[in-house]
């Protein structure tokens, strides 16, 4: 063991904080000192500079990113019993929202190589019911977003797209153009909580769209539902961003490209260490998404997880599992008979994957640590 060698930890965001401390302590103080706590100056210009780093043209800054999700699909005018497509591998945010608005989730698969929709699985599951598709770029990757608009544009249904984890991927159509997820859909969805690629120092989230009108009326649904002070048209919610968090993220959102390449710096350190092993999945890079890495997970195959896991515990590094039950299992959602459907590849994975440590402050020494304890966990 390294004398020196910093804890490895999941996220490391003290030491990111201490790079921009100065930046970032000036900014929370003057919105502090100017008690601009609700709707403040940083509120505004951070929204449009998300609009212009992500090329969309409505960003709506919300509380978290169950929220946005949430007024996503509220302004989208769906009935109680209508139906929206989504896979059942994905954090809980992503489905709750649905059942909570009277909405049913039908769960699909997932694709073995890239944890995200499966495209042909979704045509399969589209009845009269179905209003729209909700994908997920999980773990920071892109979902195969042409056939995704593609069969939304056939069917007539909209896209919501869950991008929590994936802020700043660039997507590449088949046509040429680069787009960022988020950017693609109907409406985008992201999440700023501290650990996510753009996390802020407490809850946030945003919406965006490049339709007007659905802009307006996310920003209604979002401010109670006001159309003018003190009027109501429609039963909407309180989500706002704070001011102390915009400030925090217009800093966090200048070096969004740094700390992607340094995510992507140690997933190639990663991939180059676990090559040679048959055990270790590395995740697979599609070639349409250039991956930003919010998690890097392995699939494992041959090896026993919680060994492993607990093997790695002992020698202080951590790892988890993303995500040990599948919405389609969750009691939560027991009212829909969902833990019925039949999502062989989801519940493969849901038993092998294993997330290692990825974060911006990742240091060779601990990635060569980690790596090497693992190699001595496989040839014992
Ligand atoms: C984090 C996350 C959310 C929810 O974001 P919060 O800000 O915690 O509400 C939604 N979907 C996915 C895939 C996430 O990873």
């Amino acid at each position: 063991m390294h004398p020196v060698m910093k804890k490895i930890q999941m996220v490391d965001l003290i030491t990111q904080y201490e790079k921009i401390k100065p930046a970032v302590d000036t900014a929370i103080q003057n919105v502090i000192s100017n008690a601009q706590f609700i709707n403040g100056p940083d509120v505004a210009a951070f929204q449009s500079e998300l609009e212009s780093y992500l090329g969309v043209k409505h960003v709506i800054p919300c509380a978290n990113g169950t929220d946005a999700l949430q007024i996503a699909l509220m302004a989208l005018g769906l009935k109680p019993g209508d139906e929206v497509i989504t896979p059942s591998f994905t954090y809980i945010a992503t489905t709750e929202v649905m059942a909570l608005l009277g909405l049913k989730p039908v769960f699909v698969e997932v694709d073995k190589e890239t944890f995200c929709i499966n495209p042909e699985t979704i045509k399969a599951a589209i009845t009269s019911k179905t209003k729209a598709i909700v994908p997920v770029h999980l773990y920071g990757q892109a979902a195969d977003m042409d056939q995704i608009m593609a069969i939304a544009d056939e069917f007539g249904l909209a896209v919501v797209e869950d991008n929590a984890q994936a802020i700043g991927c660039d997507y590449h159509h088949q046509d040429g153009r680069i787009s960022k997820t988020g950017a693609i859909g109907t409406i985008g969805c992201t999440s700023f909580f501290p650990s996510k690629n753009l996390g802020c120092y407490g809850d946030g989230g945003a919406i965006c769209t490049n339709d007007d009108e659905l802009a307006s009326k996310m920003r209604m649904i979002a401010n109670h539902g006001q159309s003018k002070r003190y009027y109501h048209d429609v039963v909407g919610c309180n989500s706002r961003l704070d001011t102390i968090q915009a400030a925090v993220l217009r800093i966090k959102l200048r070096e969004l490209d740094d700390y992607i390449s340094a995510r992507r710096k140690a997933a190639d350190y990663y991939d180059q260490y676990f090559s040679s092993f048959s055990q270790i999945q590395t995740p697979v890079r599609n070639a349409n998404s250039k991956h930003v890495f919010h998690q890097y997970t392995l699939q494992l195959e041959g090896i026993d997880r919680n060994e492993l896991s607990a093997y790695l515990a002992e020698k202080d590094i951590p790892s988890m599992i993303y995500y040990p039950v599948p919405a389609h299992r969750q009691k939560m959602f027991s009212a829909f008979g969902s833990e019925n459907t039949n999502l062989p590849v989801t519940d493969w994975l849901t038993e092998r994957v294993l997330s290692l440590p990825i974060h911006t402050e990742l240091q060779d020494e601990q990635l060569e640590f980690i790596c090497s304890e693992i190699k001595k966990f496989i040839i014992g």
